[in-house]
């Protein structure tokens, strides 16, 4: 199966500043940033800045330095929003693929929310 990406989703958009975002943090291979409609007090979208679809496209095709760019953005968020088990009550990480995933955007990207006990997964 092919991964195409479509160039103009709306995170696309958002890399090539065509829209304006509320940034947390960003490096060379990420950038994190606050979901339009949170579903939590604290509601981050971290993406990378490549072409990658959806998890299994990132995961199968990055870079070492994108993958460890990503994950150390996500550690980042997770810290600035005071909602990462260092020091503080947990969060949940979660990504929507494809169909049976309902993925929205067509642009990989990780949910971190947090701030609030969590409803169940699915329902
Ligand atoms: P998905 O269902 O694809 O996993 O989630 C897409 C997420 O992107 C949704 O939570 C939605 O609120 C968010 N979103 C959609 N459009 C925009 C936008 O223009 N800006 C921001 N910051 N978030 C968006």
């Amino acid at each position: 199966m092919a991964f195409a990406y479509d160039d103009s989703n709306i995170f696309a958009r958002i890399l090539r500043g065509e829209i304006p975002n509320d940034t947390v943090a960003q490096n060379d291979h990420a950038l994190a940033f606050r979901d339009i409609q949170p579903k939590a007090p604290h509601h981050v979208l971290v993406i990378p800045k490549g072409r990658y679809v959806s998890f299994d496209d990132f995961a199968a095709n990055a870079t070492e330095a994108e993958i460890t760019a990503f994950m150390r953005l996500c550690a980042q968020v997770c810290t600035l929003e005071g909602i990462g088990l260092e020091d503080g009550e947990g969060f949940r990480a979660i990504t929507n693929a494809g169909h049976h995933g309902v993925q929205e955007v067509p642009h990989f990207h990780l949910h971190i929310m947090g701030g609030a006990i969590m409803g169940p997964m699915i329902g």
